[in-house]
């Protein structure tokens, strides 16, 4: 055995328990965080110890959710956008292959599944939300019978994405329903993604379907401009819109999906085909922890990202508070100014002064060949990066597709991930 690897494997054994940080969760949050941490302190000559940083994660798969999408409309292989836990894990960062049951921020310690406890100085919360597809009544049942049976499908699952192309490729049907719930969910847009790529597959087969967007929600999209984008997209284009519709049972034997509106009024469809996108919420295990607060989120400044009363607490991406919109894209806004932030209070004691402007962004894929690029800020407000080239980017666009479809996961996988992708400023780290 080397004398790296004898050093390495002491300092392993001898601070197992205990971390400099620890990050819970290995999406992309998680990993962008503790591989930009640990480039920055090896950036400024200061390498910290094998093991000083730590994630905790038990799922066997990362996987690029964003591109479900993709496959939900016969673009990519499901297979192609996961990786192991375990091979974007560097060997200079620890990874706990379980999952973290309790939080203690007052004895700054985390309980892993297992029951053993882990110790840090400094934690950073990525654990991701909960998809909740036990919400709506007939859901399961329905997914379970697979969805060429069903014909109900989602692309909110590695499951069952495939089987929405597998079922829209080959749908015989005549009335297509799209549905979004009501409330905070991943990626506001792709429910309607799933909906405009069906329906153009549907013209490109000459089929004559009709298909309806039902949504538990206001408007077409959060943004104003998005939204008048797209309401007056789906009328050119006959795609008949429900809004303040919310998906609440369904039943796949007899093809009918129940909605309550706004009013408080039971509204019954039937559907040849349809796809769900179920309610989204805080994983039990934060809500139910002193480290969330009453929506069952991790409550953060919405500036600097530092936890409201754990000074030593962090959180980022879908597990945070922060009040823009649940995307991989905002997590890229988010990492640098958390790391830079964290830095800063581990080097100098004093937290940073960098500063979250809500940026994330929404690649609203409108047909293929086709895409709206959202980008926007803390107040619904656009922020576009192809603006000062002279695009709008509300006109969907052919350039913008080959971004999202060509470009994205390559990024993702080689640069968002290991912690060398800052947001809109690309692969050059931003000054704070
Ligand atoms: C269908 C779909 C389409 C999307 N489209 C886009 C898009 O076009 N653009 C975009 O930017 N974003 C998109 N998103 C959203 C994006 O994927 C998420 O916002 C992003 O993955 C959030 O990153 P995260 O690290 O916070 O959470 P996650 O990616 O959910 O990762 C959380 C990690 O924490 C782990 N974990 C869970 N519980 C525990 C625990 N108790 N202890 C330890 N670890 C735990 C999980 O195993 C997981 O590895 C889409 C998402 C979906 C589902």
């Amino acid at each position: 055995m080397s004398i790296r690897a004898a050093s390495r494997l002491f300092a392993t054994a001898a601070s197992s328990n205990h971390h400099k940080v620890l990050v819970v969760g290995a999406g992309p949050a998680g990993l962008s965080v503790a591989n930009m941490l640990y480039n920055k302190f090896a950036d400024s000559g200061k390498t910290l110890a094998d093991g000083d940083i730590a994630l905790i994660d038990g799922s066997e798969w990362h996987n690029y959710q964003p591109g479900w999408t993709l496959v939900g409309a016969g673009l990519k292989k499901k297979e192609d956008l996961r990786r192991t836990v375990a091979s974007l894990v560097p060997s200079h960062l620890t990874l706990h292959p379980q999952h973290a049951s309790t939080f203690s921020p007052s004895t700054n310690s985390v309980t892993l599944s297992s029951g053993s406890t882990l110790t840090y100085d400094y934690l950073v919360m990525c654990p991701g939300l909960q998809i909740n597809f036990g919400a709506i009544k007939g859901l399961e049942e329905a997914l379970k019978a697979g969805t060429r049976q069903s014909q109900v499908g989602t692309i909110y699952s590695y499951d069952g994405c495939d089987q929405v192309w597998d079922a829209v490729n080959g749908f015989q049907g005549k009335k297509a329903i799209f549905t979004q719930p009501k409330g905070i969910i991943k990626c506001a847009g792709a429910p309607q993604k799933a909906m405009w790529m069906s329906r153009h597959k549907w013209a490109q087969q000459d089929k004559k379907v009709d298909v309806e967007f039902v949504s538990g929600m206001p408007s077409m999209f959060s943004v104003p401009k998005y939204s008048k984008a797209l309401a007056a997209l789906a009328e050119e284009r006959n795609v008949k819109t429900s809004l303040d519709h919310d998906l609440v049972s369904l039943s796949h034997t007899d093809r009918k999906a129940t909605f309550k509106t706004g009013a408080g009024e039971t509204v019954v469809k039937d559907f040849d085909f349809l796809h769900v996108v179920p309610p989204q919420g805080p994983l039990d295990i934060v809500k139910n922890s002193p480290i969330s607060d009453a929506s069952g989120y991790v409550p953060v400044s919405a500036s600097t990202l530092q936890h409201t009363e754990f000074p030593n607490v962090f959180a980022i991406g879908d597990a945070s508070s922060l009040p823009t919109s649940k995307t991989a894209a905002a997590v890229t806004g988010q990492t640098p100014v958390l790391v830079h932030n964290l830095h800063q209070l581990m080097e100098s004691g004093r937290v940073g002064h960098a500063a979250y402007d809500g940026y994330t962004s929404c690649p609203l894929l409108t047909g293929y060949g086709e895409l709206m690029l959202a980008e926007f800020k803390y107040g619904l407000v656009p922020q576009e990066t192809f603006a000062k080239f002279g695009f709008d980017q509300a006109k969907p666009n052919r350039a913008f597709y080959h971004l999202t479809k060509d470009l994205f996961p390559f990024v993702y996988f080689e640069f968002m991930t290991k912690g060398r992708w800052y947001g809109k400023d690309a692969i050059f780290p931003p000054k704070f």
